[in-house]
């Protein structure tokens, strides 16, 4: 054993210390880091080259230096270690790119699903979430109510203190609003100054005193850019949910819709049960 052996031996334990990093990198991918299923797969087959990879050469290189073989490294030798070198390195910066693709379509799956202005759902990721907290309500036997809305003479806010106001009062009322619902409500913006919701275990005259005190909250919380001599108010529609399905939903929106029209003829700044005289 000379110290090119030596040296040799140590460099195949530093390319077994690489492939067995590389293989954790691939049990993590593999375990949930990256949420593809294919790409979860392939790290796990990953790891598992890896360690295999990283064991062949700490078992051959450990066994080499303790039989003390006395094996003349050769160029040859250095060669095929730096080309095994390759196969952690290739992996580690394939994981690397799976990971950001998996993050760059998380992040666009996201942006789909909202609004850019309040942060809050827009009409598609609304749908999806509705529809969750129905069947969740459903499959407790529980009762849901659909809630419109609408921010009063909010084109006068924007014609009268510009567009900027506006959106500053419509990232207010989000804001106020999401803090106001409880943890198992959804909420959306599905219009320009519409919001709406989805209240689980609720009937509708259960939900009025509540959709009530959340319009006193956003009011008196979100101040008009005209105040003190103009003053938010909002209107709302609530309507019962018949069954856990998207066709019951919309109905269910269409009739909150109607109730939210019926509170806005009847003066704004009111709450409205479908159907109620
Ligand atoms: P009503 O009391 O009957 O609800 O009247 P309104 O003025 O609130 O309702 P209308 O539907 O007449 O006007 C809504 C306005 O909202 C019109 C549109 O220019 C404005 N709007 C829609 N989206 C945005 C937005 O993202 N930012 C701002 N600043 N304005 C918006
Ligand atoms: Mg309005
Ligand atoms: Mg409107």
């Amino acid at each position: 054993m000379n110290w090119d052996d030596e040296f040799f031996l140590a460099a195949r334990i530093g390319l077994a210390a690489l492939c067995f990093y590389a293989g954790h990198v691939g049990w993590r991918m593999g375990m949930g880091y990256v949420h593809h299923p294919d790409r979860r797969l392939r790290g796990l087959v990953g790891a598992l080259l890896m360690v295999l990879v990283g064991l062949l050469h700490l078992g051959s290189g450990l066994d080499e230096g303790i039989r003390k073989a006395g094996i003349q490294v050769e160029l040859i030798n250095w060669v095929w270690l730096g080309v095994d070198t390759l196969v952690p390195l290739f992996f580690l910066r394939m994981a690397h790119a799976f990971a950001a693709r998996d993050r760059l379509e998380a992040q666009l799956a996201d942006a789909a699903e909202h609004d850019p202005l309040t942060g809050l759902p827009n009409r598609m990721g609304f749908a999806r979430m509705a529809e969750a907290v129905l069947a969740r309500a459903a499959r407790q036997g529980q009762p849901s109510v659909a809630v419109m809305l609408d921010i009063d003479h909010f084109k006068a806010v924007n014609d009268g203190w510009g567009h900027g106001a506006g959106d500053t009062l419509l990232r207010g009322v989000a804001h106020a609003a999401k803090g106001a619902i409880r943890r198992e409500d959804a909420l959306g913006r599905v219009g320009g100054e519409e919001f709406a919701m989805v209240l689980p275990n609720l009937t509708p005259e259960e939900a009025l005193p509540l959709v009530n005190r959340m319009r006193e909250v956003i009011m008196t919380t979100v101040p008009h850019p005209g105040a003190p001599a103009r003053m938010l108010t909002l209107s709302a529609g609530i309507a019962a949910v018949a069954h856990s399905d998207a066709a019951a939903l919309e109905a269910a929106f269409n009739a909150a819709d109607a109730a939210l029209y019926a509170a806005k003829e009847g003066g704004r700044n009111q709450a409205r049960i479908a159907g109620a005289a």
